[in-house]
């Protein structure tokens, strides 16, 4: 079915009144737009663990997802599938309505699917500029071996990304040097490199402190509005979560077992109960509002 161009969004729709499933009952008629994002009922099991069931939902341009839920309920295997690092054994992942199931993390990448990198991914004595004109020749698929030759390359466009997430002050400091808020904004830089309609982000605060947290997802909310961009992001601090997702989906053990607008899932008992005991709170938020 690859290539195929299908119209998946069912998000907004009554019960019984959901489209065919992409990829079994053909294409549907191309006046309708499709969404970024649209994932169809992905199941992962590793040896006896099932550790994705049948997940779907859409994703737009411009909105912000949040996935949840405790640790193991399967969100990072969700992101793997959706980064092409690895095949979902049922379902299938489309892009612009094109079926993009089995594709390598590279053909996903190229298709405008950004992802922030881990901070082992930076380059620890290279400077934060040189770090990002690294991620911009991975895009022109330039190999790092040729790297001392094209130390100039993308420099201004490094630069501008760099403006963009507030660090060109810090553009010739190594990253090494930097504050740990810092270097998660170079990530965010980095996952950018392609441009990307949409951005994948595991866990991107882990290890800040609620201050710099809520710093970094201020800023990728302004990046996604002032670029349209999708992003899809799991987050522990339940105020992050419910101040800067539109839509929130709730894993547990491997199944979505709510979506909804942050309110609706803040108020969910069974949201509540799943994550009692895990010490996530669930006022904070709730005295804001
Ligand atoms: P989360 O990111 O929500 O914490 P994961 O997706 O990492 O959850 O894990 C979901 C479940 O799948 C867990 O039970 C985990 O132990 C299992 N799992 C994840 N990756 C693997 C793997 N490569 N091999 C075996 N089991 C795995
Ligand atoms: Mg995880």
């Amino acid at each position: 079915m690859r290539g195929q161009a299908v119209t998946p969004g069912t998000r907004h729709q009554a019960p019984g009144t959901q489209r065919p499933t992409p990829g079994t009952q053909g294409p549907l008629p191309s006046s309708v737009p499709s969404p970024l994002l649209a994932v169809r009922g992905l199941t992962k099991s590793f040896g006896g663990v099932q550790a994705v069931r049948d997940v779907s939902f859409v994703l737009e341009r411009g909105e912000i997802v949040a996935l949840i839920g405790p640790n193991g309920a399967g969100k990072s295997t969700c992101f793997n599938m959706l980064n092409g690092q690895l095949g979902p054994d049922v379902g299938r992942v489309y892009l612009d309505g094109v079926d993009v199931t089995g594709h390598t993390p590279r053909e996903i990448w190229k298709r405008g699917v950004g992802r922030t990198f881990q901070v082992a991914a930076t380059y620890g004595s290279m400077t934060v500029c040189e770090n990002v004109q690294i991620a911009l020749l991975s895009r022109g698929r330039a190999l790092f071996d040729l790297w001392g030759r094209a130390g100039e390359r993308y420099r201004d466009e490094a630069l501008q990304l760099l403006r963009r997430v507030g660090m060109a002050d810090q553009a010739e400091r190594p990253c090494s040097l930097l504050a740990y808020g810092d270097v998660k904004r170079v990530e965010l830089a980095m996952g950018l490199a392609n441009a990307p309609k949409l951005l994948l982000m595991d866990e991107p605060t882990a290890g800040m402190a609620p201050g710099e947290r809520n710093a970094l997802m201020a800023l990728t909310a302004e990046l996604a509005r002032e670029s349209n961009l999708g992003v899809l992001f799991t987050e522990h601090s339940m105020d992050v979560v419910f101040t800067y997702a539109h839509h929130v989906l709730v894993l547990s053990r491997g199944e979505i077992i709510a979506r909804g607008s942050p309110a609706q899932v803040r108020d969910n008992p069974q949201v509540q109960a799943v994550y009692l005991g895990t010490g996530a709170t669930f006022r904070a938020h709730a005295a804001l509002a």
